[in-house]
């Protein structure tokens, strides 16, 4: 027998795949390797992955024999000093970053550093601000502003309250048929929002935090969720205990380009490897100056410049990603 499915969890001894035929999905193992080319990975098979799996009829067992080929994936180091990488998710459409403004305030470097990482990897970023049924006058005048900032940089950025439920049926929309990375801080809301999109969501959780205990290492662990928009199939990646991509070594010099407000002033500047800190003739300098660049945008963008300075960079962010073929 033969399946075709969605990797929608990996227990760490099994990877769980759901053909979506109404069939119940099956508990499957990996057969031989799928390396990735120049990555050593201690998963080989990703939640989000595509696979065909057989099934040798003498018993339940499945074997994972063949990955499709994926559109994009997020890696992470599986620690500091590892030379291995942790595959957190495939083919992913885009990621929706909660954040908050208060109880607690998400800062602006932790959004900034989330969005130029995103955009290293090719992943559109929906900016999502939760709780805002705690906001007070002034808080609202907050939000403004980030609402103007973010969306004025290109962002789409919508407003909810997930306990109220305000907003929800706009962010429903917005994840409608997609593949959703949902990332932020710990307290923002994510939990609540995954149990108002997905009815049964507590009872999937339980069941795999009782599989989680049989001593799997947090950071393995991802979960897909699907649940429906208007009679459409849609999935939320959940990454307990993973706050962003995690750090991808940034070249220098490309730092600004995922950065769109900087990198569009960037092209009036005299030198074409300016990192604009301290150039002469940099028109990023002028127009933070002429305020048509936000400080917290620059703020960031320094603070990841800083990350590069300790030792040269091993190679370009977007090598990490791999383009459709
Ligand atoms: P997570 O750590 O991101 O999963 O956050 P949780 O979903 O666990 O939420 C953290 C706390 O914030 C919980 O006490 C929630 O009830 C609360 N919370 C979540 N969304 C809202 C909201 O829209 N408004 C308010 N006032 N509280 C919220
Ligand atoms: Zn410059």
């Amino acid at each position: 027998m033969e399946k075709r499915g969605k990797v929608v969890r990996n227990t760490g001894a099994h990877y769980i795949v759901d053909s979506q035929d109404g069939t119940a999905p099956v508990s499957c193992k990996v057969k031989g390797n799928f390396r990735l080319k120049g990555i050593r990975t201690t998963n080989p098979v990703a939640v989000g992955d595509r696979v065909r799996a057989i099934n040798t009829g003498t018993d339940d067992t499945w074997l994972i024999t063949e990955v499709e080929p994926r559109t994009n994936y997020i890696i992470r180091r599986a620690s500091n000093l590892s030379k291995e990488s942790h595959i957190i998710a495939a083919n992913i459409s885009q990621a929706a970053l909660v954040v908050t403004l208060t109880n607690p305030t998400t800062s602006t470097t932790f959004i900034d550093r989330f969005l130029a990482t995103a955009s290293a990897y090719n992943v559109r970023t929906l900016l999502v601000i939760n709780k805002v049924d705690l906001l007070d006058e002034e808080g609202l005048e907050l939000l403004d502003a980030v609402t103007y900032l973010y969306g004025s940089i290109g962002y789409e950025v919508i407003h909810i309250s997930a306990k109220r439920g305000d907003g929800m049926e706009r962010l429903r929309e917005l994840l409608r048929g997609g593949v959703t990375l949902l990332s932020g801080n710990s307290g923002v809301g994510k939990s609540t929002i995954i149990n108002d999109l997905v009815p049964d969501a507590e009872a999937r959780t339980a069941d795999i935090s009782a599989s989680h205990l049989q001593g799997m290492h947090t950071t393995t662990f991802s979960q897909m969720y699907d649940f429906d928009v208007d009679g459409v199939r849609s999935y939320l990646i959940d990454t307990p205990g993973i706050r962003g991509f995690g750090t991808i070594e940034f070249d220098r010099h490309h730092v600004a380009h995922y950065f769109p407000e900087i990198f569009k002033e960037s092209a009036g500047c005299r030198f074409d490897d300016c990192t604009h800190t301290h150039e002469p003739g940099c028109a990023v300098l002028r127009a933070l100056d002429e305020q048509r660049i936000a400080r917290s945008r620059y703020a960031s963008y320094l603070s990841i410049l800083e990350d590069t300075e300790c030792g040269e960079s091993s190679g370009h962010a977007a090598n990490k990603y791999r383009k459709p073929q």
